[in-house]
């Protein structure tokens, strides 16, 4: 997700941070860089206009340029209308927007879309979510009687989610068929009706009809947009058309696990005034993570998204641990013993690739990794090798000599060199969590752990 601008901007970046003192025509030059690693992104070309107008403006008309790191205030400057430009919420602007599920029950989700988007898949994801996150009992219907199977599509993925569907009744009109779930969610007391409404392969005043007489019996609370992310600046323009015909409460970015590029993510909010609440990350129906804004500029300016990170490791490993890490994190410490552990989260949260660019510094780690064939396997070696430390050793890794590392490696079945990588790499997370600090990147680590 958004590699390609966050490699550009890393640079233009660095080059900015790593100087003592920086003049209007430093500050005019680096934007220009950055307005085309937006336009080579995808953006909007409107939106990536307004973008470096305002940070250009806070950059040069302030006390910024005289201040003690202006390259680092700068990169504030920058992080800070990034994430107005992908419009959050909460104090900050940070935060992704809520699933509203307050309303009387049933609370009535519409979700829309073209054919394709990924929009019976996100209605099965967003099931299991309000079941499993939100503790809600949901009923999913689908109002898709245009594409053949499309309703039993998603009864079998109600099946995988757990989540009820309304029984299918052949023939039966989606208007009628929204009434029938409204009936059967208040009978069987469901707190929430997810409504898959039928897609097309364009936006038509037909579809557009049928979508209105839909809200029109069922009063959503949400209606929630589904767009593939991979169609870019197409993505944003059918969410304009749709936006301008039908209340639309939120957007949901399928597919970023693919888009390298993040055009439609980053132009979405500006162009339509619409939240993104969801990304989709994959095929599989868990695949789906809330739309934070904070993070997602966090993850561009390649600080790295340390607190998706940690919360996906909460979710595997042991409370406790996670929020021992996150405070040691904070702490810029890091042992042999902390090593372990996220070895340990790697290994559970499905292995490197999907580590890699979420942990700051990984990026430069990855590359390390792919050159010296690191695979899955290797975190088992390490998890040996660590194993194979004394206590001491562990909790201070500068006591390992070349007899130490002699003897550990022996002792975990592996070799010197390998015991080596291992040393190394532990130093380069250290230095990278030191940097995130110093960057003041984990303010929202505080508020998750408390
Ligand atoms: P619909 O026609 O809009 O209902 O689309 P579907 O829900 O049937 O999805 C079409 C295809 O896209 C399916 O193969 C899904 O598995 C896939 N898909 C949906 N969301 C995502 C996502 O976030 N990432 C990836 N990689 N694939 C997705």
């Amino acid at each position: 997700m958004f590699d390609t601008l966050s490699d550009r901007l890393t640079g233009v970046f660095d080059r900015l941070r790593g100087r003592g003192s920086l003049n209007e025509q430093d500050v005019r030059d680096a934007m220009r860089e950055v307005r085309v690693a937006l336009l080579e992104a995808d953006v909007a070309l409107p939106v990536a206009r307004s973008f470096i107008d305002k940070v250009t403006e806070k950059a040069v008309g302030s006390q910024v340029l005289k201040s003690v790191t202006p390259g680092q205030q700068v990169v504030k400057i920058v992080n800070d209308e990034l994430v107005a430009m992908l419009g959050g919420e909460g104090e900050d602007g940070a935060q992704a927007a809520p699933l509203l599920l307050d309303a009387k029950p049933p609370v009535v989700i519409m979700m829309v879309g073209l054919q394709g988007s990924g929009k019976t898949t996100t209605t099965a994801k967003l099931g299991r979510l309000i079941r499993e996150k939100h503790g809600k009992k949901a009923l999913m219907a689908s109002l898709d009687v245009n594409r053949p199977a499309a309703q039993e599509q998603l009864k079998v993925l109600g099946e995988q989610v757990d989540v009820a569907t309304l029984p299918i009744v052949a023939g039966q009109q989606p208007v009628d068929i929204a009434r029938r779930a409204m009936e059967s969610a208040r009978l069987q007391n469901s707190d929430v009706l997810l409504l898959d409404t039928a897609g097309r392969l364009h936006v038509d005043e037909a579809l557009m009809a049928e979508m209105k007489a839909v809200a029109g019996v069922s009063v959503p609370t949400e209606v929630l947009l589904v767009v593939d992310s991979l169609t870019g600046q197409d993505a944003v323009n059918v969410a304009k058309s749709f936006s301008d015909e039908v209340p639309l409460t939120g957007v949901v970015l399928t597919r970023m696990d693919g888009d390298a590029r993040g055009g439609a993510a980053l132009s979405m909010r500006a162009v339509t005034g619409k939240p993104i609440k969801f990304a989709g990350t994959g095929e599989k129906l868990d695949a789906i993570e809330a739309f934070h804004p904070g993070r997602v500029a966090d993850r561009i300016l390649g600080m790295g998204d340390v607190v998706s990170l940690v919360e996906k490791a909460a979710a595997v490993v042991e409370k406790e641990d996670a929020d021992r890490l996150a405070k040691r994190m904070m702490q810029g410490k890091f042992d042999m013993n902390d090593l372990r552990m996220q070895l340990k989260q790697m290994q559970n949260m499905g292995g490197l690739g999907m580590l890699a660019g979420m942990l700051p510094g990984m990026k430069k780690a990855k590359a390390a990794m792919a050159a010296s064939n690191m695979d899955d396997k290797v975190l088992v070696h390490m998890d040996a090798v660590i194993g194979s430390m004394t206590a001491k050793e562990r909790a201070n890794p500068a006591l390992m000599n070349a007899k130490r590392k002699k003897r550990v490696a022996a002792g975990s079945g592996t070799s010197v060199q390998e015991v080596n990588k291992l040393l190394k790499m532990h130093q380069e997370m250290g230095r990278a969590m030191k940097q995130i600090k110093k960057m003041g990147g984990l303010k929202g680590l505080g508020a998750l752990f408390g």
